[in-house]
């Protein structure tokens, strides 16, 4: 096992690795930029190395810094969180070059999953099934001609896209053109990759996704799916385990799709396989993420496993030590991501000062947060302030407990807005109670579906 671990995030999640790392006996490096300097992840690790300025592309996407930090202080391993650096395949070689253990996949397993494109067609050759589109891609015309023949609507979308940025939905063939060499300059733009490709626009649908851990020994295994439909703008806002209203064996034939998929790519560490689930129970892969997710807690909360504890020990080389059927799932587990945004000004970033922050406690409450009061939301990084997780022996229990949760969290401050109140109402509709609900929902509910908006704000559009 590993003595030093340095973890190259930020926020709630750069707490979370240095928690799983003090209950392991392993010492933490934070690496942090100016405007983090007084941070908690600072406060919680042994060490911490400033890394540079408040721009991420100067700090926390600068590979090198970090890998000078990690030499300097003796780190055998980096943990890179979600985001950043986290799927950056020569930064994991970088980190190899160096001697140092990257904590996830394999370079070469995150070069075949990480491009959508590249990952589409490895999972067509595993069985998996996928929408109707592009395995390849391609000029405008020949573009055209395939979403001609998939039938409209279709969604563009960059291949090497994330966070739900920069996909465009085209109802109209008049528009495809227009929207198709948008897409690319927006892909380019956003992602330094100008590669777009077509695919079925599926709706209404469902987005179910299979947490999956594999170790160097061949053990792969999936700890059950989460359902995370309740999206504004294709970005997660609620998510919970496990999948309600589908039947269990839909949901297990998803689980081995995902199992599968990971042994062909040679996967080893915890990933998430996506999916789309249509109305008539279909299923089809959508990307994977080669990194621990926003969301895993509820997969913690209902199996009993800390995630980031066995990316750790996997990384060290260690087998699971477990198989299929050991992992049980006990209960139902919701999050919800409490934001810095405005729901009233269409969830404008609300950065300042946080005067007062009491998060909600009690039985089975969960709160990974980076955040205390008198801190300054920076607006240099994402507005997540907090996730909050609950569990129950069931889902309306769960909601329940998650309500009360919800309206116990104080966060105030001078100009300070955040989504605890939408997010209440959200989890009391009766298309989320009774799972009617589906990934454009929030957006119909909020009477902004179908809107046209600029590419360029980095945003889903919808070319009406
Ligand atoms: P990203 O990597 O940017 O998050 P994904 O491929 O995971 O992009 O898609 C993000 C979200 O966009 C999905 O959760 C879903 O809401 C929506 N989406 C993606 N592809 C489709 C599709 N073919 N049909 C309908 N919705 C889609």
């Amino acid at each position: 096992m590993f003595s030093k671990i340095l973890v190259a995030n930020r926020g709630e999640i750069a707490v979370r690795v240095i928690r799983a790392c003090q209950e392991l006996g392993i010492r933490t490096v934070a690496v942090y930029s100016t405007r983090d300097r007084d941070g908690e992840a600072v406060r919680l690790a042994d060490e911490s190395v400033h890394i540079g300025p408040a721009p991420s592309r100067r700090s926390y996407l600068n590979a090198a810094a970090v890998l000078e930090a990690a030499k300097r202080t003796g780190a055998q391993a980096v943990h890179p969180g979600y985001g950043f650096l986290s799927e950056d395949p020569d930064f994991a070689e970088a980190c190899a070059g160096e001697g140092l253990v990257f904590i996830g996949p394999p370079a070469a397993a995150m070069q075949r999953l990480g491009g959508k494109i590249s990952a589409r067609a490895l999972m067509a050759e595993a069985g998996l099934p996928l929408l109707p589109g592009g395995l390849d891609a391609m000029g405008p015309a020949e573009a055209q001609t395939l979403a001609g023949s998939i039938g409209y609507p279709v969604i563009l979308k960059p291949s090497a896209g994330g966070g739900g940025k920069g996909m465009t939905v085209v109802r109209d063939p008049a528009d495809f053109l227009a929207a198709y060499a948008r897409a690319q300059a927006t892909a380019r733009m956003l992602f330094g990759d100008g590669r777009v490709y077509v695919e079925k626009f599926l709706y209404p649908a469902r987005h179910v996704e299979v947490q999956i851990l594999c170790d160097g020994h061949g053990g792969a295994i999936h700890l059950g799916a989460r359902d995370c439909t309740m999206q504004r703008r294709h970005q997660k806002l609620v998510e919970e385990t496990p999948v309600p209203g589908l039947p269990a064996d839909l949901i297990d034939r998803i689980g081995d799709a995902a199992v599968r998929g990971a042994q062909v790519a040679g996967y080893v560490g915890a990933g998430t396989f996506e999916f789309l689930v249509a109305p008539d129970q279909s299923f089809a892969f959508m990307e994977v993420n080669c990194r621990i997710q926003v969301e895993h807690p509820v997969t913690e909360m209902v199996t009993g496993i800390d995630l980031v504890q066995a990316q750790v020990r996997i990384a060290a080389g260690e087998p699971l030590g477990f198989g299929q059927d050991d992992v049980k799932l006990r209960g139902a587990a919701i999050e919800c991501r409490i934001n810095a945004e405005d729901p009233t000004r269409d969830f404008a970033p609300s950065p300042g000062r946080v005067e007062e922050f009491r998060p909600p406690a009690g039985p089975f409450v969960r709160v990974d947060t980076h955040v205390r009061a008198g801190d300054r939301i920076p607006p240099d990084y994402d507005s997540l302030m907090a996730k909050l997780v609950v569990w129950a022996p069931d889902r309306d229990a769960a909601i329940a407990r998650m309500r009360r949760a919800l309206a116990e969290f104080r966060v105030s401050g001078a100009g300070l807005r955040t989504t605890t109140g939408f997010l209440r109402d959200l989890v009391d509709t009766p298309a989320f109670r009774q799972v009617t609900h589906h990934i454009t929902y929030v957006d119909e509910y909020l009477g902004q579906a179908g809107r046209t908006e600029s590419t360029g704000s980095g945003a889903t559009s919808e070319v009406a």
